[in-house]
């Protein structure tokens, strides 16, 4: 029996991704559009949206506008002048009436392409400003040739005032240096220039949230999630986002295409999506728990999405939500994956190596499915990720669980445009480990993530007494290394194969090749040279990496092998690396658990940040001689409303644009925030 299930549905995954990659060679699909610096655009296909009754393609459609009018507000919580330069340079790129071929306008453009991608001028994963490598002088001509009455001057008085605070803006490598730093300086806001926070000291805006909760609320809310925390004449409050507040423009527009979106949707999404409306229009934080209560209960809609202040990695003190947006729908096939693994959630958590005291005695509701992305926007877009596990709040996960989604046409995107790269090649030195990453490497990568999602974010709880914001600027990190923990130690586990999910331990055996080899070298190609590791995810890799690595020398389960002058890692002891996944799932839980700051510091201090810089440069050669971008962001299909008589009677979609006419469309059509907000 168990046999069956796994041959039905192992041999059906394989029959989609031959499926996937068969009709996209039949239209000539384009994954890859773009390229610029260390980026790579590409598109993503949304498999079955034409087969979509004509209701959830216009769902789809509203959820879309709705989605598209909050790219400003990322922009300007990035940081404070961001609209404006962007406009400045937009305003250039549309109407310089000079020379657009020589190497300085190319100069000026690949600059252009950068700030959008990021959505602002510093680096959106690396956080450094970027370099400009166009003259100054330049700039100025630029500017002279340029139609002036396009230049969002009005917020400074003059096209003077503006230039004279962009100008140095752009040009000034020691003027806001960094968007978020989060260590090894004394004030992190101070050090870091993202928009949430201004006037005021880190230990003001510490000591400001500190009093906020209740002490034995067990529901608190999302203190600071949704607004700018200002000091003005020596007071100090909130500038809320929400209509009539901060952003209102764009979230006025946000919620008319929310109620256009209710207006199709069935219940109980209806009243999901109209209490959403309600919060944006309030900026009550209990109306948005009531909201992500409402949305993860729901299960059962087939169009879905996520539209919000969200995630708080931008934010050096962990508190304030970036906006973001991403409408989808369920992948029905390939959603019994995560079925499988949602229905068995309770026999996980009840195994997981971790203390009993810490285990959830009841998982409640971890709905897991896979989904076909259709829209990405605001802090999900141009660059996204392949899973998303929400909502954030500690207490509504524990009462009403949460939803957790793997974005299999982003993997499509990200895997078919990577083919023939060359990079295992150059970086797995043994040859079964190469031929094992080719046949399991994507459902490794797949079920990993389904599993670190799905099961690990929502794994484990508090001891009584902890409130869960103890480990402070550690926090993310240690979260997402127990999430992936979660993942890396089931992978492994006979369950999977008795499930029906793998065939075998080789899974994960390419799965954790691929992850110590990530963890310790290749992903440091993402980071420029003599810089630290400081993204929580990238962190929380190397820690793990570093960790067991360590913890297994005396029985040489991790080994460095230099072979021909290049350095590769590699895993000798497959067993064993599990065995010390778990064991430090234990003590990662544990300090989640007690809120121990000390320990959770002491584990990404001494195995997270630093880069062996000899190895460092190595990697980053290596990259460069096979011409392989570390980072890759997509653009959206356009959709548009078919009407006959004043009828919606189709929604059609299209994938035509290029990169630039993409950000210049949006620019022009979804931009309604003032230029300084
Ligand atoms: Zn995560």
């Amino acid at each position: 029996m168990k046999k069956i299930t796994f041959i039905t549905l192992f041999a059906s995954l394989m029959a989609m991704a031959v499926s996937c990659s068969s009709d996209n060679s039949a239209d000539n699909f384009k994954w890859q559009i773009d390229s610029f610096d260390d980026v790579k655009v590409l598109r993503y296909k949304v498999h079955g949206f034409e087969e979509l009754p004509l209701q959830q393609k216009e769902l789809v459609y509203y959820l879309n506008q709705a989605a598209l009018w909050g790219r400003d507000i990322m922009f300007d919580q990035n940081f404070k002048y961001n609209l404006a330069i962007r406009r400045t340079l937009e305003a250039i790129y549309t109407t310089y009436n000079g020379d657009k071929e020589c190497a300085e306008w190319k100069s000026f453009e690949k600059y252009l392409k950068k700030v959008w991608f990021a959505n602002g001028i510093h680096h959106h994963y690396g956080n450094d400003k970027f370099a400009p490598e166009f003259s100054e002088a330049y700039f100025n001509a630029l500017v002279e040739g340029s139609n002036a009455d396009l230049f969002p001057s009005e917020a400074f008085g003059s096209k003077e005032g503006l230039l004279a605070t962009i100008t140095p803006i752009i040009f000034d490598a020691t003027l806001y240096p960094s968007r978020l730093v989060q260590a090894g300086v004394d004030d992190v806001l101070k050090a870091s220039s993202m928009n949430y926070y201004e006037g005021l000291t880190q230990s003001e805006a510490e000591a400001f949230y500190a009093g906020m909760a209740a002490i034995n609320d067990p529901r608190p809310i999302s203190y600071g999630l949704n607004s700018k925390l200002v000091k003005k004449n020596g007071r100090i409050y909130e500038q809320t986002y929400k209509v009539g507040g901060m952003y209102s423009a764009a979230l006025e527009q946000i919620c008319y295409w929310l109620e256009k979106a209710a207006g199709v949707a069935e219940e109980p999404q209806k009243s999901t999506i109209l209490k959403l409306v309600e919060y944006y229009k309030t900026g009550n934080l209990r109306l948005f728990d009531e909201f992500n209560i409402a949305w993860t209960e729901d299960t059962a809609s087939h169009v879905d999405f996520v539209n919000g202040f969200t995630e708080d990695y931008g934010d050096p003190l962990g508190r304030k939500g970036a906006w973001e947006s991403i409408v989808n729908f369920k992948s029905l096939e390939a959603s019994r994956r995560t079925e499988l693994i949602s229905d068995n959630a309770q026999w996980f958590e009840d195994h997981a190596p971790i203390n009993p005291a810490f285990r959830k005695s009841e998982v409640k509701g971890v709905s897991a499915k896979v989904i076909t992305a259709a829209t990405l926007a605001g802090d999900a877009y141009p660059a996204t990720p392949i899973g998303i596990n929400l909502p954030n709040a500690d207490w509504i996960r524990k009462e009403h669980g949460s939803k957790s989604v793997t974005i299999d046409n982003i993997t499509e995107a990200y895997a078919e445009s990577g083919k023939g790269s060359g990079f295992d090649e150059e970086f797995v030195l043994r040859k079964e480990d190469r031929e094992r990453i080719k046949e399991f490497g994507s459902i490794g990568d797949n079920l990993h993530t389904d599993i670190h999602e799905c099961l690990g974010h929502g794994s484990g709880q508090l001891a009584p007494g902890v409130k869960g914001g103890e480990l402070g600027k550690y926090s993310s990190t240690l979260e997402e290394a127990r999430a992936d923990l979660f993942g890396l130690y089931y992978l492994g586990d006979d369950k999977l194969v008795e499930l029906g999910l793998v065939p075998s331990f080789d899974v994960a055996k390419a799965q954790y090749a691929e992850y110590i080899m990530n963890g310790m070298m290749t992903q440091f190609s993402r980071i420029e040279l003599g810089k630290d590791v400081v993204e929580s995810h990238m962190q929380n890799r190397k820690l793990i990496a570093e960790w067991c690595y360590e913890q297994g020398k005396a029985d040489n389960v991790i080994e460095w092998i230099v072979k021909d002058g290049k350095r590769y890692v590699v895993v000798n002891d497959f067993e064993k690396l599990r065995e010390l996944f778990g064991k430090m799932l234990y003590e990662v839980q544990r300090i989640k658990s007690e809120g121990d700051f000390e320990a959770g510091k002491a584990l990404v201090e001494n195995y997270a940040v630093k880069i062996d810089p000899e190895l460092h440069k190595e990697v980053l050669e290596r990259y460069a001689s096979l011409g392989i971008k570390p980072y890759s962001g997509f653009i959206n299909p356009i959709y548009t409303l078919v009407e006959e008589d004043g009828k919606v009677v189709d929604v059609k979609i299209e994938y035509r644009e290029s990169y630039i006419e993409q950000m210049l469309y949006y620019s022009a059509n979804y931009s309604n925030l003032p230029t300084l907000n």
